[in-house]
Formats: structure tokens, C-alpha cells, sequence
């Protein structure tokens, strides 16, 4: 499966939604990254194990995250 997740971080309120509903644990905290509402939005680690199922993107409440499947 190649999928792509990208998140648009600046968008992100930190709720960790997104990171409980990964099946695959994929998904976690950036601590690098401060953005515009003053939180470490999340972002997603080993792109190659994602299995596309969604489940990230139709949980964020606020469409932080694109999930595409090719
Ligand atoms: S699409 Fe599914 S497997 Fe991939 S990061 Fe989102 S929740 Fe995890
Ligand atoms: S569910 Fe959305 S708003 Fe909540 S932490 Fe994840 S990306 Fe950020």
C-alpha cells in the first residue's frame, strides 16, 4: 500500500485524537514544532507502515489531515 498523510500543522490544536484512533500507532506529538495556536501539533512516523485506512483524518475534528492512497 502507498498512501501519503500530510498534516497541515498549524492548523492542529493538539487534541491527540488522532494519535488514539492509528491503528498502527503511527502517529505521534512533534515536539519540534510550535505552530500558530501555540501547541506541538502531531505528525505521522514510519509513512511506509501506513495502511490508509483513514481513520486519522476522518477523527481530527478540525481537517488537519489528508489522507491520499495510490
Ligand atoms: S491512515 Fe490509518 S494507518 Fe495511516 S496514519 Fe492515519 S490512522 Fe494511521
Ligand atoms: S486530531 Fe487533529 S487537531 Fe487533534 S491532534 Fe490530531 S491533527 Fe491535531
Amino acid at each position: 500500500m502507498i498512501s501519503s498523510v500530510r498534516f497541515h500543522q498549524d492548523a492542529c490544536k493538539g487534541c491527540e485524537l488522532c494519535i488514539h484512533f492509528c491503528p498502527k500507532g503511527l502517529i505521534q506529538t512533534d515536539t519540534a514544532v510550535l505552530n500558530a495556536n501555540g501547541v506541538h501539533p502531531t505528525k505521522i512516523t514510519r509513512q511506509e507502515e501506513c495502511v490508509a485506512c483513514a481513520n486519522c483524518a476522518i477523527m481530527c475534528p478540525d481537517g488537519v489531515i489528508t489522507v491520499e492512497k495510490f
